[in-house]
């Protein structure tokens, strides 16, 4: 029998040669930072809540009685304010009734876009490294997941714009594009948009843009949505959320953009996934959205970000690590092989004990056996979402690293 669980283990690198079922190395990372008292830089969450006048929204909310199912495209405010966004950040006109969907977090968004458009048969397409949980949701639909390597250069992390034209195919039905990217810290250039964009129209592909830190951009870059590129709002499905944008990642508030059609694709999955969530973040969330002392803090969120990357960047440096500088995002990437540490995975389990500090491997964001695996293989991903003073406090420790002399 051909259990679909079996796939998504297996696609997601649980899956043992005897049948087991392993726990993900975010659960071994976060168990080996309580049990050893290290300073956990492996998940991306903030240690720092989001502003307090979206909390108090929340809570007038919930005591004003938005405590029973909202609509199931999600609430018209929420829609309205998403459409707005669109339109005063990138000159986008989604129709609020029709090419806007709230969902469970970001995360429901991709799961129901890619099993609403991809399944046996299909190819779909992402960058890598790549976010974990798109590897799950493909082997979800039973479609086959292809990869185009982004390399570490001096310009950052860039995609190869050849390996990409090549791993175009006739089957690619759906091309799951993340800008800023996680784990690398990229913020996708016009040019490499624009031959994602071209080769998407030549095969016919949709795109399924993944953008959940559109705000949290470093160094004066601008987030580009790839659905702003001629001929592409046609065929895109931008995915956004509240999460990373507010500090707020337990909330769970995520939308989807597109055409009318695609959207319908998307509602027709997600309405029996979840069917509807978080009632009274949603009113909260339309506030965030639309007001513009929340957009300062948004801003300022941006900028402390940028010089908390600059604190831990040098710090890696410093202690030896080759690192690559994010352009966004709450994650760097470091290699341990200058320090003489050829496996992430091997190093991310000494880490604590070595210096104190937790990291995950970016094998946990590569597919077993493909190139990027074994490029990226001694590199490790270290998040900067955290206080001043817990990042100092890793900097130190990692220092302990730098070989004596
Ligand atoms: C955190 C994250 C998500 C999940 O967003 P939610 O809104 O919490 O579901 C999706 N994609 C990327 C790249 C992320 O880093």
């Amino acid at each position: 029998m051909n259990l679909r669980w079996r796939d998504v283990a297996a696609a997601t690198g649980l899956l043992g040669a005897d049948g087991s079922v392993r726990s993900t190395v975010f659960a071994e990372m976060s168990a080996l930072a309580a049990a050893t008292g290290a300073v956990n830089l492996g998940q991306g969450f903030p240690d720092v809540d989001g502003p307090a006048a979206v909390v108090r929204a929340a809570q007038d909310a919930l005591a004003a009685g938005a405590n029973q199912y909202p609509p199931g495209p999600g609430i018209p405010e929420l829609r309205r304010a998403v459409a707005e966004h669109q339109r005063d950040r990138y000159g986008l006109t989604p129709d609020p009734d029709r090419e806007v969907l709230v969902t469970a977090g970001a995360t429901e968004a991709l799961a129901a876009a890619v099993l609403a458009l991809a399944g046996p048969g299909d190819e779909v397409l992402t960058l890598e490294p790549y976010y974990d949980a798109y590897a799950a949701d493909i082997a979800l639909a039973g479609a086959r997941h292809t990869t185009a390597p982004l390399r570490a250069t001096p310009q950052g992390f860039r995609v190869d714009l050849e390996a990409l034209e090549a791993a175009f195919t006739d089957r690619t039905r759906l091309v799951l594009l993340n800008t800023p990217h996680n784990p690398t810290g990229a913020v996708l250039s016009r040019e490499e948009l624009e031959a994602v964009a071209r080769l998407a129209v030549r095969h016919d592909a949709v795109v399924v843009t993944d953008e959940v830190y559109e705000h949290l951009v470093f160094d004066g870059l601008r987030h580009v949505p790839i659905a702003t590129l001629p001929g592409m709002a046609e065929r895109t499905l931008t995915i956004s959320s509240a999460g990373k944008t507010y500090s707020f990642t337990g909330w769970k508030v995520g939308w989807v953009t597109g055409p009318a059609a695609l959207v319908e694709a998307v509602r027709t999955v997600k309405q029996f996934l979840t069917y509807v969530n978080a009632a009274p973040l949603q009113p909260a969330v339309a506030f965030a959205l639309g007001d513009p002392g929340v957009a300062r803090w948004v801003r300022e969120l941006a900028a402390s970000l940028e010089r908390r990357r600059d604190l831990l960047v040098e710090g890696l440096t410093a202690a030896g690590f080759g690192v690559v500088r994010p352009q966004g995002t709450y994650f760097v990437l470091a290699d341990g092989r200058p320090l003489g540490h050829d496996d992430g995975t091997e190093l991310c389990r000494r880490l604590p004990a070595l210096a104190g500090v937790v990291a995950v491997p970016v094998g946990a964001f590569t597919r077993p056996g493909s190139t990027t695996d074994a490029e990226l293989r001694s590199w490790v991903r270290l998040t900067f979402v955290k206080r001043d003073e817990v990042l100092r406090e890793a900097v130190e420790r990692l220092a302990a690293l730098r070989p004596a002399g």
